[in-house]
């Protein structure tokens, strides 16, 4: 069985060619190539971004001016802009080639009322501008934007509130319920992103009442579901059952997880299981499965695709085939992050699958634990820096030899 999907991938890959460098590129200037070319190279030294990741927060933290360097090299290259207004262009530039834009403001480490209330307000423009955007077909959010992570970890674990969390608590369900309330009559879906399972339980419970109330036409909400988690096939099958006996709509946004150093560690220092598979074979498994697993109800089920990965892209494009479904059905989409494996986005969308990039913004100081991860991610060679520098320097040569 295994053989006979992983022979069908690779005549999809071929198919499909996701090392198409012309289509994948098409959005860059020469000189743009040569800059992320030098930017993968740089991220790509592991000492480099051992040594400059703490100094860059440290910088930060005593307010020493930063924005000179991260600005034009890092900033630039995976964030829209400081603001929404500064997004326009890349919204633009995404397109040109087919592809959406979610705009993602990514203020982390926040952990005040005043600070969930901004948020808030900034998400409730961020919808006001994509009703009025066709470019910009979804919206997302992170709970710990919105709500204080030490009151999320407290509910996770069913501690008893004080009268004060209780009332805080039910401020955080009020913030979302706006802003999927406003999702709702704009009609522009949302995302609310996973996050480490010490506090997804409430995650997942609110959403679960968000789509509920807002679901009950079509899909609005979307949760998102990590597929590293073991349970997480049985979460899916459980929640359909939910959904078909209440008649709502369900929405996920499938991704692997981003957590998983931190998910171990933590249940190996506290001696609880981990939560995560142990290998990465079963977590590509589980994530292919769960992508089958949506196809077969997609009269229920709408779905967003979060991977850089290439098999689970093809695998996903051959699913649809099958299911003779078009290739842009608008219940199914394709995302990656900005600035993160355009030969996916831009291969796909040039065969008219639906896609959208993750396009983080926000000031350059509450980015940048955003741009740390990603510097942190990218620093393997082995892993997605080579494939990107792979896929850069033959686009080069390419245009050279022309
Ligand atoms: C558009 C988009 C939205 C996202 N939203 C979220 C979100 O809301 N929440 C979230 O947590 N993450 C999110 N992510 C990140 C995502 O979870 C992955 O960390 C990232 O995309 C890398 O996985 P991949 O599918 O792209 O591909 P790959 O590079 O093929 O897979 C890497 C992933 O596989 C898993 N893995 C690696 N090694 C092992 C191992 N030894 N054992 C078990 N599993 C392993 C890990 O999840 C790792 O991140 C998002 C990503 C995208 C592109």
């Amino acid at each position: 069985m295994r053989l006979c999907v992983k022979q069908n991938l690779t005549y999809l890959k071929k198919m499909i060619n996701f090392h198409n460098t012309e289509i994948a590129f098409s959005g860059k200037t020469n000189q743009e190539l040569k800059k992320s070319l030098r930017l993968f190279k740089m991220i790509g030294k592991p000492l480099l971004v051992k040594i400059g990741n703490p100094l860059l927060s440290f910088a930060n933290l005593i307010h020493f001016p930063i924005g000179w360097i991260v600005k034009p090299t890092i900033f630039s290259h995976f964030c829209g802009g400081e603001n929404i207004e500064e997004c326009e262009k890349t919204i633009q530039m995404l397109a040109s080639k087919n592809v959406g834009t979610i705009l993602d403001y990514s203020a982390e480490g926040q952990d005040d009322e005043a600070s969930f209330e901004h948020t808030k307000t900034q998400l409730l423009q961020i919808i006001q501008k994509a009703k009025e955007n066709k470019d910009i077909p979804f919206s997302v959010f992170k709970t710990t934007g919105l709500a204080r992570l030490a009151l999320l970890e407290k509910v996770n674990a069913k501690e008893k509130l004080t009268e004060n969390e209780i009332i805080e608590f039910e401020n955080i369900k009020k913030r979302i319920h706006e802003i999927s309330s406003l999702a709702h009559q704009f009609d522009v879906p949302i995302f609310i992103d996973a996050e480490e399972t010490w506090i997804q339980n409430p995650i997942d419970e609110i959403a679960l009442e968000m789509m509920r109330t807002y679901n009950k036409e079509k899909t609005i909400i979307y949760n998102t579901i990590q597929m590293y988690r073991h349970d997480r096939l049985d979460y899916l099958k459980e929640i359909i059952e939910i959904a078909e006996k209440e008649n709502f709509h369900l929405g996920f946004k499938i991704v692997r997880g981003a957590y998983m150093e931190k998910e171990r560690e933590r249940a190996l220092k506290q001696n609880y299981p981990s939560p995560i598979y142990e290998n990465k074979e079963k977590t590509d498994q589980a994530y292919n499965e769960s992508l089958s697993f949506c196809i077969e109800h997609i009269d229920r089920i709408a779905i967003c695709a979060g991977t850089h990965n290439e098999e689970s892209s093809a695998h996903l494009v051959n699913l649809l085939e099958k299911a003779k479904l078009p290739s842009n059905f608008h219940k199914v989409y394709f995302s990656q992050l900005l600035g993160m494996s355009d030969h996916i986005s831009y291969n796909l969308s040039a065969l008219n699958y639906n896609v959208v990039k993750y396009v983080p913004f926000g000031p350059i100081k509450s980015v940048l634990p955003y741009l740390i991860r990603r510097a942190e991610e990218n620093t393997s060679i082995a892993g997605q820096t080579g494939r990107e520098l792979m896929l850069l320097k033959t686009e080069i040569k390419r245009r050279k030899d022309l």
